[in-house]
C-alpha cells in the first residue's frame, strides 16, 4: 500500500488525482488538504483547509506527497518532502522554480527524489530514462502555443480573462490557464527541466505542438530523438507518478493514427516575451527565477481582476527582474523574503502598467 498525501485536493490535478487514486486498491489517501474550499467530499484520515502544510505532513507520515497547491504558496511542502526523502510527485512547478538551488540541496540531503507530474517532464522524465546528461544534445519542451497563438500584438491588446481562459487542449486551473496563454508556463517549465534533469538552458528547446499530442522530446548525442505521446490528459503523468515505477493502467485512449497529424511550429517570443525572460532570469541564476515567479503570479492575479491589460503582465514581470539584484538565496527565510519584495515591486508595477 502506498500512502499518498495529496495537497490542493480540491484543483483540478487534485480531483484528478483523487480518481487515480480511487481506481487503484494499492494506493490510499492518508491525508488531503485545501486553501479554503471545504473537503467534504473527500474521503481521507486527516483533511485540512488552510494553515501550515508541512504540520499536516508531519502528522500524515506519507509515502508520497503529490504537491498540486498552486504557486508560491507549495513551497514549505517540496521543501518537507525532500529534506524529508519522501517521494516527491510535483504538479506545483513554481515551488522548484522559484527554490531552485535551495531544492536540490534539500534532496540532496533528504535522499529522496521528484516525479514529475507536469506532463512535458514526465514526458522528458519517461524518454530520458536515467541517461547521463552528457549524451543528451537537447531536451526539447513542447507547447500547445495556447488560445492566442498566431495572433499579433495589436491582436492581444484587449483580450478579456474570459478569452484567455479558453484553452485549446487542456483544461486545468485558472493560473496556468493564463500562464500558458502569455507563455509564462513555458517558461516556468523551462526553468523546471533545468533544475529536474540538470542540463543547461542553452540545451534545452522549445516548439509549438498545437494539437498536445506530442508531450516532449530528447535529442541524444548520436542522432536519435526520443518522444512522448499520447492525448492531452493528465491522469496519465498523475498516475506514472504515483504509480511508479508500476506504470499502472488508465481509462485514457490509446492514439488514434488513422487520423493523427502532427504539425511543429516555433514560438513567437517578440509577442510572447514572457518565455524569452524566464529563459533570461534563468541564466541570470540565484533569485531571478523566484523573482519571475512571484511577479507573475502578481500580475496574473491581477489581469483575472480585471486590473491589468494581458500585454501588461510581462512589463510587470519585466520591471520586477530589471529592478531586484537577484543574489543567491542562503536559505529559505532568504528566498521568502525575496518572493516578499518582488511581490511588492510587482504591485507598485500595476498601479505604472
Ligand atoms: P487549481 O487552481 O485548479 O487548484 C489549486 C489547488 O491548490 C486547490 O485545491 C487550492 O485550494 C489549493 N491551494 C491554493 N493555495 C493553497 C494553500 N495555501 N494551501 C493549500 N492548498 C492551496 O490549480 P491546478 O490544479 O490547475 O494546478 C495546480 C498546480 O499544478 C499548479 O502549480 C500548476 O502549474 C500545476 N499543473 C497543473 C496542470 C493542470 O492540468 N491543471 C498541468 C500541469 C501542472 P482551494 O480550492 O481551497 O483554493
Ligand atoms: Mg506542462
Amino acid at each position: 500500500m502506498k500512502r499518498v498525501a495529496l495537497l490542493g485536493a480540491t484543483g483540478s490535478i487534485g480531483r484528478q488525482a483523487i480518481e487515480i487514486v480511487e481506481a487503484h486498491p494499492e494506493l490510499e489517501l492518508c491525508a488531503a488538504a485545501s486553501g479554503s474550499t471545504s473537503l467534504d467530499g473527500v474521503d481521507a484520515p486527516l483533511k485540512q483547509v488552510g494553515g501550515d502544510l508541512t504540520e499536516l505532513l508531519d502528522r500524515a507520515q506519507p509515502d508520497v506527497v503529490l504537491n498540486a497547491v498552486v504557486g508560491f504558496a507549495g513551497i514549505h511542502a517540496t521543501l518537507w518532502a525532500l529534506e524529508h526523502g519522501v517521494d516527491l510527485a510535483l504538479a506545483n512547478k513554481e515551488s522548484l522554480v522559484a527554490a531552485g538551488e535551495l531544492a536540490l540541496a534539500a534532496m540532496e540531503r533528504g535522499g529522496g527524489r521528484i516525479l514529475p507530474v507536469d506532463s512535458e517532464h514526465s514526458a522528458l522524465y519517461q524518454c530520458l530514462d536515467g541517461s547521463d546528461p552528457e549524451h543528451v544534445q537537447s531536451l526539447v519542451l513542447t507547447g500547445s502555443g495556447g488560445p492566442f497563438r498566431g495572433r499579433t500584438r495589436d491582436e492581444l491588446a484587449d483580450v478579456s480573462p474570459e478569452q484567455a481562459l479558453a484553452h485549446p487542449t487542456w483544461s486545468m486551473g485558472p493560473k496556468i490557464t493564463i500562464d500558458s496563454a502569455t507563455l509564462a508556463n513555458k517558461g516556468l517549465e523551462l526553468i523546471e527541466a533545468h533544475f529536474l534533469f540538470d542540463i543547461p538552458y542553452e540545451r534545452i528547446e522549445v516548439v509549438l505542438q498545437p494539437t498536445s499530442i506530442v508531450h516532449s522530446l530528447v535529442r541524444f548525442r548520436d542522432g536519435a530523438t526520443l518522444a512522448h505521446l499520447g492525448y492531452p490528459d493528465m491522469r496519465v503523468p498523475i498516475s506514472y507518478a504515483l504509480t511508479y515505477p508500476a506504470r499502472a493502467a488508465t481509462p485514457v485512449a490509446p492514439l488514434d493514427f488513422s487520423v493523427l497529424t502532427l504539425e511543429f511550429r516555433t514560438p513567437d517570443i517578440e509577442t510572447f516575451p514572457m518565455l524569452a525572460l524566464a529563459r533570461e532570469a534563468g541564466e541570470r541564476g540565484g533569485t531571478a527565477p523566484c523573482v519571475f515567479n512571484a511577479a507573475n503570479e502578481v500580475a496574473v492575479a491581477a489581469f483575472l481582476a480585471g486590473r491589468l491589460p494581458f500585454l501588461a503582465i510581462a512589463e510587470v514581470v519585466a520591471d520586477a527582474l530589471a529592478r531586484s539584484a537577484g543574489a543567491p538565496a542562503r536559505d529559505v527565510q532568504d528566498l521568502l523574503e525575496v518572493d516578499g519584495a518582488a511581490r511588492k515591486l510587482a504591485e507598485e508595477g500595476l498601479s505604472v502598467a
